[in-house]
């Protein structure tokens, strides 16, 4: 983790990267999605951290920006995974929310429409990559396109396999052209999620979050735990890593998903685009109009 004086290398521990990136041979039962690694401190320490954070975002998401407007190639891309109510609408709204919109092309993928069905399962999602100097958000993604069929028994092994493969060159092919890829699987214990759903059926105010079908869904919660499993050592490599981020303390997961969004935009080492004009002729020329 690199510290750019934001205080927040006072309340991180140790590399948040290195203690989130998914490990050889994870078990997802096993994730304790309610503890907060790397972070020594607790949840009335979130906020101030978490303006922290926001400051350098802002700044470095600004330097990206304009880089991207003076012919830059660079951008990043954040995939938001998980299962119904892991935060990553909270995520897009609390972390993606600290910086200026304009520099956010954010997409969320649902069930694929006929049209898109009709294409390659990469079509949607090559349409929506970000343009250089954005930082592109996935709410769900490609991986929909591998962990639904395979819950579901829709493809077989083979076919699934041949998928992934897809995934990973695709990826690499990303990386290649200059963005940032940057995948968080934010995870939420059983009971949190229980606890989740039923406030979305409780509160009035949430029904519209509420889809009959995310019951069915959590029935399933092994069979996704398993894909999930397979997705993350399959599709976890250093151009394109997963992150597994514990979900159940929206606070911890919001900070973390900042911090990993804040490295890899400071990795890209960006300082202010140099002027394409002479400043002091311009500054000569503007005050002679004064
Ligand atoms: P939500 O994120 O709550 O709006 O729900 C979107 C729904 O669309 C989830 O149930 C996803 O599993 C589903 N979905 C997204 N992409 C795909 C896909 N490629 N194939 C099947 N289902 C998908
Ligand atoms: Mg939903």
């Amino acid at each position: 983790m690199s510290t750019t004086g934001t205080g927040r290398a006072a309340a991180w521990g140790a590399p948040v990267r290195e203690l989130l990136r998914a490990r050889p041979g994870l078990a997802l039962a096993d994730v304790d999605a309610s503890a907060t690694p790397g972070f020594d401190r607790r949840k009335a320490d979130a906020v101030p951290a978490l303006a922290a954070l926001g400051a350098a975002l802002s700044d470095l998401q600004e330097r990206l920006f304009a880089h991207g407007r003076t012919g830059g190639d660079r951008s990043v891309l954040l995939v938001l995974q998980g299962l119904d109510t892991a935060g990553k609408g909270g995520i897009v709204r609390h972390v993606l929310g600290m910086v200026d919109p304009q520099g956010v092309a954010l997409r969320a993928f649902g069930v694929p429409t006929p049209q898109e069905r009709a294409q390659h399962f990469l079509a949607r999602v090559r349409a929506a990559l970000p343009a250089p100097g954005r930082i592109g958000v996935f709410d769900r993604s490609h991986y929909e396109d591998v962990l639904v069929p395979r819950v579901e028994g829709a493809l077989d092994a083979a076919a699934l396999e041949a998928r992934l493969a897809e995934i990973t060159a695709f990826e690499a092919e990303v990386a290649a052209r200059g963005t940032t890829v940057v995948k968080v699987l934010l995870w939420v214990s059983p009971d949190e999620q229980h606890a989740r759903l039923r406030e979305r059926l409780t509160r009035p105010e949430k029904h519209w979050k509420y889809d009959p079908r995310d019951v069915d869904v959590r029935r399933q919660r092994p069979a996704y735990e398993a894909a999930y499993a397979d997705v993350l050592a399959r599709t976890s490599t250093d151009v394109a890593p997963w992150y597994v981020v514990p979900a159940d303390r929206k606070w911890y997961a919001r900070l973390a998903v900042s911090v990993l969004l804040h490295d890899a935009l400071a990795d890209l080492h960006l300082g202010w685009p140099e002027p394409a004009y002479d400043v002091a002729a311009e500054l000569a020329r503007l005050d002679a109009t004064a």
